[in-house]
């Protein structure tokens, strides 16, 4: 058992506070009672550790109570529903296969919340803890997410084209942007993260309704934090990015590109049969393919000029966060194990520059390269072929060359930048 609630191991971290305002739409009593729930949460994860106990079971009655007296707080009505399903489902676990898919296919417009038991991420283990967190719908970003997906037909077709003309899409998922509020139990350890893909991050694999939640605020400071601040160190004047509410539509934009990115494949999924063989290999391609599928998808004529996405700036902002994820360690996440992927291909083929000293960003080469590397890996991965993508995992992926990793990140430098949220719910009186 971890000894810390900090991961992965490192010899120190760098903590930045991040501030989560407490939502003014709100009344008293509802941010009262959330505060409360939150209280509640550390409690019941806590207690969960250490024994199980009537007093625990007590506890978890009592949470359910407080969504039933939450929800008439609310006059939305997928808001109220939200929170009598929570409810419901908090009362009997046991109906989760029924209550948890209609939970995703909800369209809260005042509050989205999750309580009860959530994945960890450390290192892809299967365990789940007691968790909640709270926020309110981001309306601007909601729009820029929709705009990908009203135009999906449009990049799929634009995919075919330039990447492989077998492409196909599977049923996605649902995407609901929010701004985090208030966060307790597991998912408000480190280091944090910015999305959930629900029913699954509740132990619900499969379900017929599937949507992923973004925590856009906390996404949004990762981003300033560490892409901005490694653009400075690279010696980027400030006028080679826009403001901090531009980048957020970029990221967005490109976010939902990724997650759409995930239910393409080319005659069948053949992902399934590839993760018997290599598990981490598996998650780490998928991840890279997501990313480059996400990223070409913001070039589909139709949605660059619908979300006025300029090339040169997408492609710097798109480097940056290669660049943040890969430094989280290549050997212990599957999106650093593709930003690895994704940054040697384009370091062999001269876009990037790496010296002793220097690193380098070459942006008009960015988008042939990825383009090339795209259809590399749907050729090598999607077609079905085995022995072909084993091949492939074991020439591109991290964990296949452990010695590599150790120099390159030697002279990039693992980050363990964490953030720790300062929740100013929390001076709401009990
Ligand atoms: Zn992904």
């Amino acid at each position: 058992m971890f000894t810390t609630s900090f991961w992965p191991a490192a010899a120190a971290y760098q903590v930045s506070m991040m501030d989560l305002d407490a939502p003014e739409n709100l009344s008293p009593k509802a941010l009262q009672t959330i505060h409360y729930c939150l209280r509640l949460t550390e409690a019941i994860n806590q207690l969960e550790a250490a024994c199980e106990s009537r007093l625990l079971d007590a506890l978890r009655e009592e949470m359910s109570i407080q969504c039933f007296r939450l929800a008439p707080l609310f006059d939305d009505p997928d808001t109220r529903r939200g929170l009598f399903l929570r409810a419901e489902m908090l009362a009997d676990d046991s109906c989760g296969k029924k209550v948890l898919p209609q939970i995703a296919g909800l369209n809260e417009q005042q509050l989205v919340l999750g309580i009860g038991n959530t994945s960890t991420w450390v290192g892809k283990s299967r365990q789940s803890f007691y968790s909640s967190w709270f926020g309110e719908p981001a309306p601007v970003l909601q729009e820029v997410s929709d705009v990908m997906d009203s135009l999906f037909p449009e990049s799929l077709l634009y995919l075919q084209k330039e990447i492989a003309a077998d492409l196909l899409a599977m049923p996605g998922c649902a995407y609901k942007i929010i701004n985090l509020f208030g966060i307790a139990g597991e998912a408000n350890t480190y280091p944090k993260h910015f999305a959930y893909f629900f029913p699954e991050d509740e132990g619900l694999k499969y379900s017929p309704v599937k949507r992923t939640v973004v925590f856009a605020n906390t996404y949004q400071q990762l981003f300033e934090l560490f892409s901005r601040t490694e653009a400075a160190r690279m010696g980027w004047t400030e006028g080679m990015l826009p403001d901090s509410q531009v980048c957020q539509r970029y990221l967005i934009a490109w976010f939902r590109g990724h997650d759409l990115g995930h239910s393409l494949v080319r005659n069948e999924n053949v992902f399934p049969a590839l993760s018997k063989i290599d598990r981490w290999g598996s998650m780490m391609v998928q991840e890279a393919l997501a990313d480059q599928f996400g990223l070409l998808m913001c070039l589909t004529p139709q949605v660059a000029a619908g979300l006025q996405l300029d090339r040169i700036v997408l492609a710097r902002i798109y480097f940056l966060e290669m660049l943040r994820y890969l430094r989280r360690g290549p050997l212990s996440y599957p999106d650093a194990g593709a930003a690895w992927i994704q940054f040697n291909y384009l370091r062999e083929h001269g876009c990037i520059d790496l010296s002793a000293e220097t690193l380098d960003f070459h942006p008009d080469l960015f988008y042939p390269q990825m383009a090339d590397l795209t259809r590399l890996m749907s050729e090598e991965l999607l077609s079905g072929d085995a022995q072909r993508a084993q091949a492939f995992m074991l020439q591109y992926c991290p964990h296949n060359h452990p010695e590599d990793v150790d120099i390159l990140m030697a002279r990039l430098g693992t980050t363990n930048d964490m953030i720790e949220y300062n929740q100013l719910i929390k001076r709401v009186p009990l």
